[in-house]
């Protein structure tokens, strides 16, 4: 018994993680519904009925054991090595996050989805314009997105991909309102319309130009104040930005 329970730990801490935490994720979608239109707040209660889109936010991630979304496991994040353009680096065949990016909002502007197609589509739009925007899901190739570095933070074992998906923002203390509320604070339309022009290819290169920062790492990997420091203000305006981005998307098909 002792044994099998170990076997299933050991398994489990394997899996490599993926993409923004509950809280990250749902602050991005709390973010989007306080940037959408009144036309489109209307059609996404049509869809989505009483689920908002913070609460879609996660479906992703919640259905990665179930056999029938195997094939969604790669369309998470994309891999472009140092000093390449997306357009130069060898392509995932099982898909990427950008591709499916791409298709997930052709397919919406088409009209020509079922309703329970469309809703389909727009709980993996949430996702992937969120996991996009976090730094590591635009990996550099061979490390996991960060997942093969491992780090310790504060006193617990882990990795460093999962030190920015969740472990700074949980040590935060936010709720994912609390946190929305906190980083969506200025009026600045000017802000809001430019990043909201902003292609998917933007998004990425500004993902890849966080590497610096995420890789200096002390020589002891002991990630404690110092680099949170440094961290946070990345997390809060990736998470920011990607809610509005996810908003102006959404507007754009709807409104
Ligand atoms: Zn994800």
């Amino acid at each position: 018994m002792r044994i099998i329970a170990l076997l299933v730990f050991s398994t489990l801490l394997s899996i490599p993680s993926f993409g923004w935490g509950p809280i990250g994720h749902r602050t991005i979608g709390l973010v989007a519904q306080q940037h959408l239109s009144k036309k489109t707040k209307r059609k996404l209660r049509e869809i989505l009925k009483h689920e908002s889109l913070a609460v879609v936010s996660m479906w992703m991630d919640e259905e990665r054991s179930n056999p029938n979304y195997k094939h969604m496991e790669d369309w998470h994040w994309v891999d472009i090595p140092d000093g390449k353009t997306y357009a130069e680096s060898e392509k995932n065949p099982n898909g990427d996050a950008i591709q499916t990016i791409n298709r997930l909002i052709d397919e919406l502007e088409s009209g020509t989805l079922s309703l329970e197609e469309e809703k389909i589509n727009i709980k993996m739009l949430v996702h992937i314009i969120g996991d996009i925007h976090m730094p590591l899901h635009v990996g550099k190739t061979g490390d996991q997105g960060g997942n093969k570095v491992k780090v310790r933070f504060f006193g617990d074992e882990t990795n460093l991909h999962t030190v920015w998906d969740s472990k700074i923002i949980d040590s935060k203390k936010f709720s994912y309102t609390e946190l929305a509320a906190a980083i969506d604070h200025f009026d600045d339309e000017s802000t809001i319309e430019k990043w909201q022009s902003d292609d998917v290819m933007v998004w990425v290169e500004e993902s890849m130009s966080y590497r610096d920062l995420i890789y200096d790492l002390p020589e002891d990997k002991y990630i404690g104040y110092y680099y949170i420091y440094d961290a946070w203000p990345v997390i809060q305006e990736r998470l920011h930005k990607a809610g509005v981005r996810l908003a102006g998307v959404l507007n754009k098909i709807y409104g």
